[in-house]
This record gives structure tokens, sequence and C-alpha cells, in this order.
């Protein structure tokens, strides 16, 4: 029988956060038959909670890692892994990186699970390149309400796939998957970082840069006039030193007691002038470990305490190529004024759009902030999400917290195919998350 607890649960943002039921099946079998019957309809499965938000949260979680926390399969040769939904990205890098591969596509934390990973169809700083993360799997498990377990890729059960992959576990719970891996011969990155001083330059270096594998910039969000959007953008490649040592740094821990109040508009302005003058040169030139470049803020466990005990809202959007610049301008120069950003904006270059019906990212510029939570936020993040609308834009689910249903469906053409399909196939009976049920989903 699984475990059941009533716990105080939140995404990683810490808001919203109250009590939920969590199951916590030991083994599959306890998983299926939990899932065969159960009958509240406002169940979803959890991962690793890195999510900001409230879409791995309900009345019912299941916390299947547990239950699902297998490695399956590894062909070292063809660069081919297969694994259960509970991995961890953290547990199949350390199998695959000392045998020459790397994960195709990887989101700046390496705590999250496999299930996660294909629920948001996460994107990492190659995606003008390589896509979201469900480009590169090769077939997934997915176990649906009734019971049955159904295996799916792009050609196979195809309406599926598109609506698993980005659709959050709201189609049932993903088992397993096997992905194809990218070859590395080196664990080292080459990593040139460009200081711009506002955002056409910014933007300059972003489009100069296109056949570069990697980039993404850190954006001063406190600069105004001139300097709006002046930036650190990081542009990398593998090394080819042949040398695939794992990083022996320990991680440190942000303590529980962190005060909040220590992270207000005065430190994170001064924080943002020391860390954009530290680069001295336009143009430096560095090699650094994988981790350091993809993974800078696993470095600290549970940084997420600094903004306090009311938590923060991580806000990302994305524009269209044709609206980015002017759209971003706008956008900055409205959050600047309001002296309420935060340290941590990061902008990315996005390719095409895929086919699946929720996957966030299109051809355009994301920004993701983060904002500690305190009244005088939500009027401000109600704006935002008007200006990020008149730019045609959209809101990632995996980071939301709070956006109106009306807001949300604007950025997502097909919305309604995803709604129809859940209901035809009765998942929408099922599985619920606190934010399915905020935005209609
Ligand atoms: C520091 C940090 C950096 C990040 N950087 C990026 C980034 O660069 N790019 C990006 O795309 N994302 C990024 N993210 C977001 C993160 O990658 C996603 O939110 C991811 O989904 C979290 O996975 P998780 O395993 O923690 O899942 P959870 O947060 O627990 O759940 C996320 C969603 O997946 C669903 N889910 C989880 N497991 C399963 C399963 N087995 N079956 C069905 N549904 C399931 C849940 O129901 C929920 O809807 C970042 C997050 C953090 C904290």
């Amino acid at each position: 029988m699984p475990n059941q607890s009533s716990k105080q649960v939140s995404g990683w943002g810490r808001f919203p956060q109250f009590k939920h039921r969590v199951f916590t099946p030991r083994t599959a079998s306890d998983l299926h038959s939990f899932v065969k019957n159960n009958d509240n309809p406002k169940t979803i499965g959890f991962g690793n909670g890195r999510s900001y938000g409230d879409s791995a949260l309900s009345e019912c979680i299941i916390d299947y890692r547990q239950a699902q926390n297998y490695l399956i399969d590894f062909d070292a040769q063809q660069g081919t892994f297969t694994c259960q939904a509970g991995v961890t990205l953290d547990e199949i890098l350390k199998v695959i990186v000392p045998k020459g591969w790397f994960l195709p596509v990887t989101p700046g934390t390496r705590f999250i699970t496999l299930g996660g990973a294909i629920a948001a169809d996460v994107h990492g700083k190659n995606h003008h390149l390589a896509g979201c993360f469900s480009e590169h799997i090769i077939e997934l498990q997915l176990l649906l309400a009734d019971g049955t377990i159904i295996s799916c890729h792009k050609n196979q059960q195809p309406d599926l796939f598109r609506a698993t992959c980005g659709g959050m576990g709201l189609t049932g719970i993903i088992l397993s998957a096997t992905i194809q891996l990218k070859a590395i011969s080196s664990t080292q990155i080459q990593q040139t970082t460009h200081k711009t001083g506002n955002l056409q330059e910014t933007f300059a270096v972003f489009e100069q840069n296109q056949s570069s594998t990697y980039s993404v910039a850190w954006i001063d969000c406190f600069a105004k006039n001139k300097s709006l959007g002046r930036s650190l953008v990081s542009i990398g490649e593998f090394a080819d030193d042949g040398s695939l040592t794992q990083t022996s740094k320990k991680a440190r821990t942000m303590p529980r007691w962190f005060p909040g109040f220590m992270l207000n508009a005065w430190t994170i302005k001064l924080f943002n002038t020391l860390y954009y003058h530290r680069q001295k040169k336009p143009i430096k030139q560095e090699t650094v470990h994988y981790q350091q470049f993809f993974y800078p803020l696993d470095g600290i466990h549970h940084w997420n305490r600094m903004y306090g005990r009311r938590g923060f809202i991580q806000y990302q959007f994305i524009l269209p190529k044709k609206t980015s610049f002017e759209g971003l301008n706008v956008i900055l120069k409205t959050i600047a004024e309001a002296g309420q950003g935060s340290f941590l904006a990061v902008l990315k270059l996005h390719g095409q759009a895929n086919k699946n019906w929720l996957s966030f990212p299109m051809e355009g510029y994301s920004l993701a902030l983060d904002f500690k939570v305190q009244d005088k936020l939500f009027p401000l993040l109600d704006r935002l999400d008007q200006l990020v609308l008149n730019y045609q834009g959209r809101f990632y689910l995996a980071k939301d917290a709070r956006v109106s249903r009306e807001v949300f469906e604007q950025g997502y053409p097909n919305i309604e195919k995803f709604r129809q399909y859940r209901q035809e196939h009765n998942m929408n009976q099922h599985f619920n998350s606190a934010q399915s049920l905020r935005i209609g989903l």
C-alpha cells in the first residue's frame, strides 16, 4: 500500500504553499493500483518539485519517485539511454558523462526528474539549434488513469505524444523514456562572455552567434535609460580535450533562517552593478566545467530560501522574434521603473516552435525573472501580462503560479485541441493540478 500523509508542499518558488495529501507508492504495482483506483479528480504527479508555481500541486499528489527510480538501459555505443521517470538528470549525468555522452537538452538545474523534463518539455541554452527535450525522445511509456500503459513517440500515438510532452502531467503518469544523447569529448566548456552596454548590443551578440551551440544572457534589469538591457552574454561550446572528469566541488546550503528582508531593491541594485562591472573587458574567454556553465545555481542547495517566508515568483515569457526587441524594451523599462526586478534575469534565444500542443518555446526571445512575493508585486505582474500579450507573447507553465485563464490561453493556439483531447479520453476526470484548474486546462 502507498504511504499516505498530509504535508505542506510547494513548488520551487515556495508560492503558493498549502497542505496536500501526498501518496508515496513504494513499488510500480503500488503506483498502478493507486492510479487505477483513485477517484479524486484533483490528482497530479510530482517529480522533484523544481517547477516554480502550482503545476505539481493538487489536493492529492502522487510522489512516484520511489516507485520509478531505475536506470533500465544505456547503449554507450549508440548513445541511447532508457530509465524510469523518477530518475533525475543529475543521476543520468553521473552515468553518461564518463562514457562521453551528455544530455541533448538541459535546463538550468540538473535536479529535475526525467518525468518533469518531459511533462514541461524543457528547453536549454541551445534551443535555437536543438529544440526542446521532446525532440530527443525515442519513445516514452505512459500510465493512463484506467491502468493501461501506452508507448508513444512522434509517429506512434502522435496525439498522445504531443499532448504529453509539455502537457504538465495532465494526460497520465510518465513511467519511463528512451532518449538519444549527445556525444561529447570533454566536460569543459569554452565560454566567451560579451559585456554589452544596452539591449541593442545584447541582441546583436545573440544574432551574430546563432550558429554557436549555447547562448544565454544575464540582464541587469535595474539598468535604465541608455543602459537599458545591458547584459553579460555567454556563448559556449564543449571543448575537445578528451578530459571527462567530473567536478568534486561540494555544494553549499542556504540557511533556513536566511532573512528575506536582506533582498530588497537597494541590495539587488548593488549586486547587479557589482556583478556587471566584475567583468572589465568587453570580451572574456575562459574554459569552465559544464556544471558551472549549465547549473550555476545548483552550487547552493535551497537557494530558494533567500526570498524569505513568502517565497518568490519566477516570471518567464517569450515574445516572437519580430516583436522581441520593442517588447523587451518596453517591459524592461516598466520593471526598472517599478524598482522590483531581481538579480536573476535570464534572456535566451529560441528556435522554431515544435508541434506539441502546450510546449512553451517559439522562435524569438524569452526572459525569466525572479520577483520576491510582496503585496505590491501583483499589480506590476498584471501590467506586465498585458504588455506580453500586446507583443503576442506567452507564458511558461513550469514557472507560472498566477496567470489568469484569459491571459494564458491567448498565447497558446492549440489549447482547445488539448482540452478536447483530455475530455475525449476522460483525462480531465482524473488528473488536475491547482494550475490546470486555475487556467482551465
Ligand atoms: C534553478 C532552475 C532552473 C531552471 N531552468 C530551466 C530552464 O532553463 N529551462 C526549462 O525549460 N525549465 C527550467 N526550469 C524548470 C524545470 O526544468 C521544470 O519545472 C521541470 O518540469 C521540473 O521537473 P521536476 O522533476 O522537478 O518536476 P515537478 O516540478 O515536480 O513537476 C513539474 C510538472 O511535471 C509533472 N510531472 C512530473 N513528473 C511526472 C511524471 N512522471 N508523469 C507526468 N507528469 C509528471 C508534474 O505534474 C508537473 O506538472 C528550472 C527550474 C529551476 C529550479
